[in-house]
């Protein structure tokens, strides 16, 4: 069976903040400890974070790199933007896509800067978070998650994207039209590149 290499840029945002007292706050370690715990983001048969196979009979194997702070992405600057592209730059060859995690408050400019940073990329970079934390009981991090997964470890768009609700978007043609609804991107100009659905249908 075959399987994708995926690395998982963890930037910060909410979704892997953990619930506290005063609301939610990002946590060291805590994304990954609440993937572990989840089956569907690993198979406890295999490797740690390694995916149970896709209906299309893939495995994803993904490492995550966390960033330390994890950030808000209202605080987040340029300079923020330039560490990500180093970063998918360094670990290049050694992946198959790329995914980062990102707040959503700053996350289309991020995208949009990554499109025009990353020249002559032949690989994925999607961008995606979510409006309530994977640990949440109800939450969209698990969806966006697993959707974003899916679409790198299964097809080749070579471009930055942000997926949000079941929509893979140009990442330079989003903007963020909600601060509470879990559709909380929109591409009014331009098509989503894929949706995801029972089925995935990219828009080739
Ligand atoms: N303030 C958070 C951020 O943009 C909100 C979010 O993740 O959606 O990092």
């Amino acid at each position: 069976m075959s399987s994708t290499r995926v690395l998982i840029i963890y930037t910060g945002g909410t979704i892997g903040m953990r619930t506290t007292e005063r609301g939610y706050a990002p946590a060291k370690g805590y994304l990954r400890e609440q993937l572990l715990s989840m089956p569907q983001f690993h198979d406890s048969q295999k490797p740690e974070l390694t995916t149970p196979p896709s209906r299309l009979g893939k495995r994803i194997q993904y490492q995550i790199k966390e960033y330390d702070p994890l950030l808000d992405s209202s605080n987040m600057e340029h300079s923020d933007w330039v560490n990500i592209a180093k970063d998918i730059e360094a670990h290049y060859l050694d992946y198959d896509a790329f995914i980062v995690l990102h707040g959503t408050d700053t996350m289309a400019y991020a995208t949009a800067a990554l499109s025009f940073m990353l020249v002559n990329l032949a690989k994925p970079v999607i961008v995606t978070g979510s409006q309530l934390p994977l640990g949440e009981v109800r939450n969209d991090a698990v969806e966006n998650m697993l959707g974003a997964l899916a679409l790198a470890g299964t097809y080749s768009i070579p471009e930055v994207c942000l997926f949000f609700r079941s929509k893979l978007y140009r990442g330079n043609r989003v903007r963020k039209v909600d601060a509470s609804a879990f559709d909380a991107f929109d591409s009014g100009n331009f098509s989503p590149l894929a949706y995801v659905g029972v089925d995935i249908s990219v828009q080739w």
